[in-house]
């Protein structure tokens, strides 16, 4: 009897500041093998590749897909701005890559790669998606049209430096400007915000109790994630009349509980009712506002997506 080809396998590399994550992902975005390793260990470009290249052994891999954080020159696929990836700048990652991996190679942008995750998950085809992730900071990755959308500078979807406030008393941003969304919804604007409604002292608070408080009935706490959704739902706003996405998915640390809780619940549905008061009724009303699935293993898994759909 013919022996039929095995179904194709594709590798996706996920660098972080923390750690690498290296997968084999299947054409059905399933996970069949993974690695996790402290960046701290591998340090290097060369030696991650060289780390993959030993995880994959003698399995038929058909492409290698790399997301990275930081600002990539999707032309030269070259990092011009990171943090905390000391030997990453200025490299041409597709060329290295693709000559220690012998493989059919593409680099993209962490963000859009769990972005094209979840898009690839959810078989949206030609459908525009946007990913916004809260925690820290505030994130974006956006699918548009059914391909990564990296823009002409890298820095398409940076959402966490969208202007919601453009009064007198806008607070200042890490980036230099005012009134950004990161300095409101991000981790430490929702502390600052809680500090300055119910006056406790800075040290007992977390994103992860006002979250637990609020489950519990503390209206302060209630009160200080519904702002937090009136904003992220006016930036997101903002994006759907520029972008007009299908689906807008909220990840990462800060959806307060997401869909396991009434608050998170609820902080969703603000979100949707902000975007609707902000939109013109085809955008905010046609957009479907969820909760992402794939959590931190997005990004690898969307390397590896990238790599089969775009090679
Ligand atoms: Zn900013």
């Amino acid at each position: 009897m013919p022996v039929s080809d095995p179904a194709p396998l594709y590798l996706g590399i996920d660098v972080g500041g923390t750690d690498v994550k290296l997968g084999l992902v299947d054409g059905e975005c399933r996970i069949v093998d993974s690695d996790r390793t402290a960046t701290s260990t591998l340090k290097t470009p060369q030696n991650v590749f060289q780390h993959a290249v030993e995880f994959v052994g003698n399995r038929p891999i058909a492409a290698v897909g790399l997301a990275v954080p930081g600002v990539l020159d999707t032309r030269a696929y070259v990092l011009r701005e990171v943090v905390n990836l000391e030997g990453w700048l200025g490299v041409p990652l597709r060329d290295e890559l693709a000559r220690i991996t012998r493989l059919p190679s593409i680099v993209v942008n962490d963000a859009n790669a769990a972005a094209y995750a979840e898009h690839a998950l959810r078989s949206l085809g030609g459908q525009s998606l946007a990913l916004v992730t809260l925690g820290t900071g505030v994130g974006c990755g956006m699918v548009v049209g059914g391909d990564p959308h990296g823009g002409d500078h890298g820095c398409a979807g940076e959402l966490g430096h969208i202007a919601i406030d453009f009064s007198a008393e806008a607070l200042p941003c890490t980036c230099g400007s005012r009134g950004h969304l990161e300095t409101y919804a991000g981790a430490s604007g929702v502390i600052a915000r809680m500090i300055a409604a119910s006056g406790e002292d800075a040290g007992a608070i977390t994103p992860l109790k006002i979250a637990s408080r609020a489950e519990r009935g503390d209206v302060i706490c209630q009160n200080v994630i519904s702002e937090t959704a009136v904003y992220v739902g006016r930036a997101i706003g903002m994006m759907g009349q520029v972008a007009d996405p299908a689906v807008v998915l909220l990840g990462g640390a800060m959806t307060f509980g997401g869909s396991e809780t009434k608050t998170g619940l609820q902080f969703l549905e603000q979100i949707r009712h902000s975007v609707k008061e902000t939109t013109l009724v085809q955008v905010g009303g046609n957009m479907k506002i969820e909760f992402a699935t794939l959590g931190n293993q997005a990004g690898m898994i969307g390397a590896a997506m990238v790599a089969r759909d775009l090679l």
